[in-house]
């Protein structure tokens, strides 16, 4: 079953059209990844599912429109979004930038945080540090976690690999193997490391100036030229 579903999505800023009629769906318990370069459209498509932007088109969660609903409204049916540069609170301790996404929890506050030690036990390490001290891989630990904190049963995580040296990369992306296959998540990654998106998603779309030029698994996409198009350009 489609958990996401989104139907010839445009979104826009002001006059200018960011994104064209996008549609892609994303089935429950999968990994499903958008490849894209600088500008290509990936921050404004997850921020397009969150009620973020201004759009024309239909985002459904579960067969349910949530187009035009508030990004509170869309964390509380179960999205949790993890952006960009993290906007994290940098004089904040790791315990407290946590507790920030719990804003919206019942009562899942203690069991949030004791999976989040699990995958990150680092965090739990350093609960007390201020994240303007962090390394960058920490960080964006940190930004994940503080989106589990809102109990998602899909995780939109935008570029997770940026700026991260390769070994970091590793951590992070056998985090997200470990939310699907041990906490039953669905995922949303964007990237522009093609690489990283193609061995850990089971679907990828790629993302080429506002528009999905090509769509399918990690081995029919790896050899596509619109691949390469989207980075390099006819
Ligand atoms: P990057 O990898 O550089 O973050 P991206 O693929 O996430 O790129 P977006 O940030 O979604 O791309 O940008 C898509 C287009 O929308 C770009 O042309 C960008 O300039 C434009 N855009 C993004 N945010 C705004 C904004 N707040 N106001 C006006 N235009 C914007």
């Amino acid at each position: 079953m489609a958990l996401l579903e989104i139907d010839q999505l445009s979104a826009f800023y002001g006059k200018a059209q960011a994104l064209y009629d996008v549609s892609l769906q994303v089935e429950e318990g999968s990994i499903i990844g958008v490849i894209g370069a600088n500008g290509a459209g990936k921050s404004t498509l997850l921020d397009s599912v969150m009620g973020l932007t201004k759009t024309q088109g239909d985002i459904r969660l579960e067969s349910a429109s949530i187009s035009g609903c508030k990004p509170g409204e869309i964390v509380r049916r179960g999205v949790g979004y993890a952006p960009e540069r993290f906007n994290l609170f940098p004089y904040m301790s790791v315990r407290d930038n946590l507790l920030v996404g719990a804003y919206t929890a019942r009562d899942d506050i203690a069991r949030n945080l004791d999976m989040i030690h699990t995958l990150f036990p680092r965090l739990e390490e350093r609960e007390g540090q201020e994240t303007s001290t962090q390394s960058g891989g920490e960080r964006q630990m940190v930004s994940l976690g503080r989106a589990l904190m809102t109990s998602p049963r899909l995780l939109l995580v935008d570029e997770p690999t940026i700026g991260l040296a390769p070994k970091v990369c590793l951590e992070i992306a056998d985090v997200l193997r470990r939310l699907q296959a041990e906490f039953g998540l669905t995922v949303v990654i964007t990237e522009q490391n093609a690489n990283f998106a193609l061995t850990l998603a089971e679907q990828v779309h790629v993302l080429e100036t506002g528009r999905i030029v090509a769509s399918g698994t990690p081995a029919e996409l790896t050899d596509d030229p619109r691949l390469a198009e989207a980075y390099f350009g006819h």
